[in-house]
């Protein structure tokens, strides 16, 4: 007998975890198989972005990850000296800047050692099953599941799983996509690097003032505090000169931790030293057949930006509501195309903007990266990502660009949906918190509430709406027709991810007739006008 699974995810990393908690926190039945005994135990990713910020939120993670912080990015500056003793230190900007104009979150920073075991337990508590020690070892699929037989490393075990659908999570050397037989491109491996991890009394100072991170020119090396003391220094390498991971043994980081600290005879005890490749590639696709590849298995990137595991965050969140509506009956499978239209040009254009912000601070290093693109605003990447065909309605005369303005997020189809402070029952909350499971209709107009009631009610359509203003159940502050793009009368249609699907910038004369074709358009499943299911 085999073990039958709404969704099976190969990968217990940063991407496959948040998968987990996404799909478990929408009552869809989710097992993780994951090769290592535990959650991970390397200093990778730090930089949360304040749009998974947002994405942790809605998964009530907000407070348990700023208590589990490893670093403060809202105090801290970035700087740039030629050691820690340097006096003359030149501070650029903040990693991130204060989000509050735009978001109901700030960034954080919280170590990926630090942030899995937190989606791990959420996951876990929401009812996914995890499967650590646990190795996939290959799969089939046909028109009707996914079969993969994963061994259970402790006791050697195999057991043989079939799956509605298989999300890929399984990183940059995970097996699966090539096993779906999906290629990649790009520039490749571009830079060797070395994390070294140490121990040691040094100020998480510099100059006066506290420390996110600094370059020091001396050694072409980023150092940056962490929590308790610990250190993280990280290099390049260069293995067409000889060099190789095993010569930074214990005395040579030593060497280096000095040359970092500008002072001799540092006392430093070393944690941890190991390599990694920074490398550029895109995967041909996102998905074949039942299979959905998210994260470094779709797509890596230079941490210039730090966008490589917050886009992977995104992909979950993308991939996540699609999978849950169709395997609630509520949607029609092609809604799971629409993933890879959606995700795939969004990260092509990520993927350059890490790039360009590479070549910036290293000029070209390895002589085969495309012209740089033009760079944007952090935070227009991460705010203001841009589908501009998938599940949504697109509209007529939209300017076709990656990233709109993040500043200038005005409700367009295929954008996330603007945040706006509202007050419901005496209780501040944004937009944002509107949204996580059923598409929303926020509108002006209560015609729109008793047309979406009754579509819910009588259709069984996944359908909430909120009428805002002063004659309904939202006050926001200032004017929200503005915001959203739409005139006092109108209506916006947001999707479970908090992206825009349609727009009407007025009532409309058969406002449940205009439901039904938009929802039927961007995939849900539907018969008749009156919203009851085919
Ligand atoms: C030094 C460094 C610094 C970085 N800094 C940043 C940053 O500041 N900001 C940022 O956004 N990103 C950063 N990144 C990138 C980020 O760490 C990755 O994008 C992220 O880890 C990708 O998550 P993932 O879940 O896709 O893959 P991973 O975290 O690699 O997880 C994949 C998991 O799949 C498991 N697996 C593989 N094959 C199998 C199998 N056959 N069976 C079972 N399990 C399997 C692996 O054991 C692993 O646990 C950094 C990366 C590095 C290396």
């Amino acid at each position: 007998m085999s073990t039958h699974i709404p969704v099976l995810i190969i990968g217990g990393g940063l991407t496959g975890l948040t998968a987990a908690a996404l799909l478990a926190r929408q009552g869809v039945g989710c097992m993780v198989v994951e090769r290592h005994a535990d959650t991970s135990i390397q200093y990778k990713f730090a930089g949360i972005s304040p749009r998974s910020m947002e994405i942790f939120r809605s998964l009530g993670l907000e407070a348990e990850i700023r208590a589990k912080r490893t670093g403060d990015q809202q105090g801290g500056g970035i700087a740039r000296a030629r050691n820690l003793a340097d006096p003359d230190v030149q501070w650029g900007g903040q990693a991130w800047p204060d989000a509050s104009p735009y978001s109901p979150t700030q960034p954080a920073t919280c170590d990926q050692h630090v942030l899995e075991p937190i989606l791990r337990r959420c996951a876990e508590r929401a009812g996914a099953d995890t499967r650590f020690n646990t190795e996939f070892l290959s799969l089939e699929q046909d028109a009707a599941a996914v079969y993969a037989v994963i061994r259970n490393r402790e006791t050697g075990k195999e057991e043989t799983l079939v799956a509605d659908y298989l999300i890929a999570a399984d990183g940059a050397n995970g097996t699966l996509r090539e096993k779906l037989g999906i290629d990649r491109k790009g520039p490749g491996v571009l830079q060797h690097w070395m994390s070294i991890i140490f121990d040691t009394d040094l100020s998480p100072e510099i100059g006066g003032r506290p420390l996110t991170s600094c370059f020091v020119s001396d050694l072409n090396a980023t150092i940056t505090p962490r929590p308790g003391g610990r250190w993280l220094l990280a290099l390049q390498y260069f293995p067409e000169k000889g060099e190789r991971p095993e010569d930074f043994d214990r005395n040579r980081c030593r060497e280096l931790v000095e040359k970092a600290a500008g002072r001799a005879g540092v006392k430093a005890e070393l944690v941890d030293a190991r390599s990694w490749e920074m490398a550029a590639f895109l995967a041909d696709r996102f998905s074949a057949g039942r299979c959905f590849l998210i994260g470094d298995a779709a797509h890596l990137m230079p941490p210039t930006g730090a966008f490589g595991g917050n886009s992977g965050i995104h992909d979950a969140h993308n991939l996540a509501w699609k999978l849950a509506m169709v395997v609630r009956g509520e949607a029609n499978a092609r809604l799971l195309d629409t993933y890879d239209a959606e995700r795939r040009p969004v990260i092509a254009a990520t993927l350059a903007q890490a790039l360009a912000r590479l070549q910036q601070w290293f000029r070209d290093p390895a002589g085969r990266l495309p012209p740089a693109v033009a760079i944007v605003n952090d935070y227009d990447v991460v705010f203001g990502q841009r589908y501009d065909s998938g599940a949504l309605v697109p509209e007529d005369g939209a300017p076709e660009r990656a990233f709109e303005p993040v500043a200038e997020l005005a409700g367009i189809p295929g954008t996330r949906a603007p945040h706006l402070v509202i007050e419901r029952d005496g209780e501040t909350l944004s937009t944002l918190d509107l949204f996580g499971r059923d598409f929303v209709l926020l509108a002006g107009d209560a015609k729109w509430r008793a047309a979406a009631d009754r579509l819910r009610k009588d259709g069984g359509l996944p359908l909430a709406c909120h009428v805002l203003g002063i004659s309904g159940d939202l006050a926001p502050e200032g004017r929200w027709p503005g915001a959203y793009g739409v005139e006092e009368s109108g209506a916006v249609l947001i999707r479970p991810d908090g992206f825009v699907a349609w727009r009407a910038p007025g009532v409309e004369t058969d406002i449940a007739g205009r439901l039904v074709q938009v929802l039927e358009e961007v995939g849900m499943r539907i018969g008749h006008r009156d919203g009851t299911r085919r």
